[in-house]
């Protein structure tokens, strides 16, 4: 087995090149994305334990929002029936529990005590570490697919190496549509997404876990979450909505100056303790959008030993150990696919529908 990559593991264009991604359970009615984010925490941890590192931290995971919610209230009832631990909380008990946050809107909440944080970046390179460890080849190689159909016998590295194999899959992210434009340029599409890591006051663990889960804001429209300081990077926040067309290989990863105008407006009024913390790094990432947000894992159609991974729209990471087990059980035990995830289901217009 060998894998490859453009510019290496978890790099600082990849979206999975990130310090921290989240895991939560609650997708609103979604079961699927539930049961899958719930198959893959102990498989996290599983895999924190056999490395001997902390990939996932309990953080807990906040959801806001307000009577008139229904997402929450169907996210309340989806995680009740799938046996995921998570309380109901009034607006006064979140003002009580965190009085560093200030949500004026926000009317009730919540938690799931048993999800948290993962370590993105460490632990994709810890990943690929232990599968070398264990006889999979790993190589830095840029490669193109050849315009062929039918069976697809080899593709080429930029550098002009040839590669031979049985099956390939190609997992890559935003650049999907580069590697497939006629089949993808209007399925995929990456959106810029900019991340803020602020600086707390010395000696401060308001922002740190315990004393602050993640938490995710539904009652403001540009959907801000934040992320405890975890390894001293700092409170992170990020708004979830879509941001404009970016180009993963070209585009320069530095914050607009009016994304910080907006993030002060934004933590003066909710946030009051972070309003006048210093921005200690920033980060510019993309998001690799379906159009509904469901992911891509599906056979090429007229590659029959080509699978495409990808579509993460923004809540991907989470769910790698679960869309590994479905990979492979599509490639290797022809298991049913899930209609979702088809080619077929991917529609061209911009229409997001699972968060
Ligand atoms: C700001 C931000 C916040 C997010 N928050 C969360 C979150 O809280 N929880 C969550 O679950 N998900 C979250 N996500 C989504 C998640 O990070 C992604 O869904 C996931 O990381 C995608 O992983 P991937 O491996 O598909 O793509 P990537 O991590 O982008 O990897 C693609 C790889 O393909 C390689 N590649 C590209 N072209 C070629 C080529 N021609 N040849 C060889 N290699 C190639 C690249 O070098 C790259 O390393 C977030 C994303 C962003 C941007």
């Amino acid at each position: 087995m060998l894998l490859l990559d453009a510019y290496g593991p978890a790099n600082s264009r990849a979206s999975s090149g990130g310090e921290t991604r989240i895991i939560r359970m609650g997708y609103g009615p979604d079961e699927l994305y539930t049961r899958w984010a719930q198959r893959g925490l102990p498989l996290w941890r599983e895999f924190s334990a056999r490395t001997g590192k902390e990939f996932f931290h309990q953080a807990g995971v906040l959801w806001l929002g307000n009577d008139a919610d229904a997402y929450l209230k169907s996210l309340y009832q989806v995680l009740g029936n799938a046996g995921v631990k998570r309380e109901s909380l009034t607006s006064a008990e979140i003002r009580r529990r965190w009085p560093q946050l200030r949500f004026e809107d926000v009317t009730w909440g919540v938690l799931e005590p048993d999800s948290g944080v993962l370590m993105a970046r460490s632990s994709v390179q810890a990943l690929v570490g232990d599968l070398v460890s264990n006889g999979v080849e790993y190589s830095a190689a840029e490669v193109a697919v050849p315009g062929v159909r039918g069976k697809l016998t080899e593709i080429k590295t930029s550098a002009g190496d040839v590669i031979s194999a049985g099956t390939f899959v190609f997992a890559c992210g935003a650049w999907l549509p580069k590697l497939f434009p006629e089949l993808l340029r209007q399925r995929i599409f990456p959106t810029r997404q900019e991340v803020f890591f602020l600086g707390p006051p010395p000696g401060s663990a308001a922002f740190r876990a315990p004393n602050m889960p993640v938490w995710l804001d539904r009652t403001h429209p540009d959907l801000p979450y934040a992320l405890p300081d975890i390894d001293n990077r700092g409170f992170k926040i990020a708004f979830d909505r879509h941001g404009d067309a970016f180009d993963p290989d070209a585009d320069e990863r530095v914050i607009a100056p009016s994304s910080v105008e907006r993030l002060h407006a934004y933590l003066r009024q909710y946030i009051p303790a972070m309003a006048n913390a210093p921005i200690i790094e920033t980060r510019v990432c993309q998001y690799e959008n379906t159009w509904n947000g469901d992911f891509l894992i599906a056979r090429h159609p007229e590659l029959e030993n080509v699978w495409i991974a990808g579509g993460g729209s923004g809540h991907g990471f989470k769910h790698g150990p679960a869309l590994g087990e479905y990979l492979s059980a599509r490639i290797l035990r022809s298991v049913p696919p899930e209609p979702r995830f088809s080619l077929a289901a991917k529609q061209t217009e911009q229409k997001r529908a699972v968060y």
